[in-house]
């Protein structure tokens, strides 16, 4: 079938990629696994052949006809035809009568709404999702993937690593060039796995958590002091820094997950 642009479809043929997704998700046979974007299934007939359920969320109503014909004799395939970020899956998943919870995610999904679908699997850091899945392991943009895998004072370091990582503890699991894929998309890929934190540091306040890492990546050029000026008066946030053994003159992208919570949780006493 011709890939359509407007869904983000580009499918992915290499075996050693769909090898390399499998194995990072370990997956077992008590597992209910969701799919965002089966397209014509590749990835789906591996996650069928080694999990107790395959919830399926696709879009495109042709591809649905098609998976409907493909595994529609499986009893544990289970499609939704719908666009993931408008659908309650967890509600739809529950009518297919064994499944009681989706535990883990993995798909190849449309990099198009990449940042949507991060923060309908995670949450965010004030209100982190409620469902916690054991594993997300998804294929994406390899620059969103380097966001979420960025160290402190690297470029790529800024407030979606800081979110993510406050969520989920974010590994690269392979590069993926764009040839794995048809057709190849402009921008090269990476697998990536989300394992969701219960914290060894948790924000007193999540909700100023986010606020100042908003506030703080506003503008990277700026010091830390200026960017937060509405809420901290910049030589008191220099002194409060200095007793965090940080650089008072720090910029955003200087601070660790863990100082941005150290900070967040100074500020609130
Ligand atoms: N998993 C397949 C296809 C990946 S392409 C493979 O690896 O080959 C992305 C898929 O997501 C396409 O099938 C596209 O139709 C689907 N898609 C795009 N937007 C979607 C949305 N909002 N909700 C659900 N599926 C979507």
């Amino acid at each position: 079938m011709q890939p359509r642009k407007r869904f983000g479809q580009h499918w992915l043929k290499s075996e050693a990629i769909l090898a390399e997704i499998i194995n990072a998700s370990s997956l077992c046979q008590e597992d209910v696994v969701l799919e965002i974007g089966p397209g014509t299934g590749i990835l789906t007939r591996r996650l069928l052949e080694k999990v107790s359920a395959v919830i399926a969320v696709e879009i495109d109503r042709d591809l649905c006809a098609k998976l409907s014909k493909q595994f529609g004799n499986q009893e544990k395939f289970y499609l939704i035809e719908g666009d993931i970020l408008k659908l309650d899956y967890h509600t739809h998943a529950l009518s297919f009568p064994p499944v009681t919870k989706i535990n883990k995610v993995v798909a190849n999904i449309p990099y198009n709404i990449t940042g949507p679908i991060l923060e309908k699997l995670l949450g965010t850091i004030s209100q982190p999702q409620e469902e916690k899945y054991d594993l997300i392991v998804l294929l994406i943009q390899k620059e969103v993937a380097d966001r979420l895998l960025a160290k402190p004072g690297t470029k790529a370091f800024g407030g979606l690593s800081v979110r993510m990582q406050y969520l989920a503890d974010c590994r690269l699991v392979c590069q993926v060039p764009a040839q794995a894929f048809y057709p190849p998309p402009k921008v090269d890929s990476a697998v990536v796995s989300l394992s969701l934190r219960p914290f060894p540091l948790v924000a007193k306040n999540p909700k100023h958590l986010s606020t100042i890492v908003e506030l703080g990546f506003a503008n990277r050029r700026k010091m830390l002091r200026n960017n937060l000026k509405s809420l901290v008066d910049g030589d008191s946030l220099s002194e409060i820094l200095t007793t965090l053994q940080l650089n008072p003159q720090a910029r955003a992208e200087e601070l660790s997950l863990s100082e941005w919570i150290q900070l967040s949780n100074y500020l609130q006493n």
